[in-house]
């Protein structure tokens, strides 16, 4: 007895499954937030583990609609500064200066740690991210981070307490 096996959903299928519509978020772009309703990284972006690795559900979003990121524009930036919201209008590709223009904005600067804007990382991860020889783009997607925050780490720019 053999049962079809159902095929992998696909990465829109997922995305749009695992999320929801908050019809009480102001319009950004003509659209409210589509809010990631699983798993979450500790700083409130979604998490969704894709080809096996684990990547903020609002990256996989962005590149699905066929966002691009660059060298320069490195980071999956949110017009509604809601970290769990994947609706593509409200995404854009920044530096990593509108990221830490953003952390300015919202007064998270100047912490260490994991309590830290880029607390999608924590201790161990730092730690682990130091020892593991990979290239610093492999890095960052297995922890759905920007490479540069890989590059920093293991130059001890940030997490320097560690
Ligand atoms: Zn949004």
């Amino acid at each position: 007895m053999s049962r079809k096996r159902r095929p992998a959903p696909s990465l829109s299928a997922l995305l749009a499954e695992r999320s929801a519509v908050d019809l009480s978020t102001p319009l950004v772009n003509g659209k409210h937030c589509r809010v990631w309703t699983h798993g979450r990284f500790s700083d409130g972006y979604g998490r969704l583990r894709w080809n096996n690795l684990q990547k903020g559900a609002h990256v996989l979003a962005f590149k699905e609609r066929g966002g691009i990121l660059t060298k320069t524009k490195s980071c999956v930036c949110h017009h509604c500064d809601n970290k769990p919201c994947i609706e593509p209008a409200h995404l854009f590709a920044g530096s990593i200066g509108d990221n830490n223009h953003d952390r300015d904005r919202k007064g998270r600067g100047g912490n260490l740690g994991e309590s830290h804007w880029k607390a999608r990382l924590t201790e161990a991860d730092v730690r682990a991210i130091r020892a593991d020889s990979r290239t610093h783009m492999t890095i960052a997607d297995s922890y759905g981070v920007c490479r540069h925050t890989v590059l920093r780490v293991k130059a001890r720019k940030s997490w320097r307490h560690v």
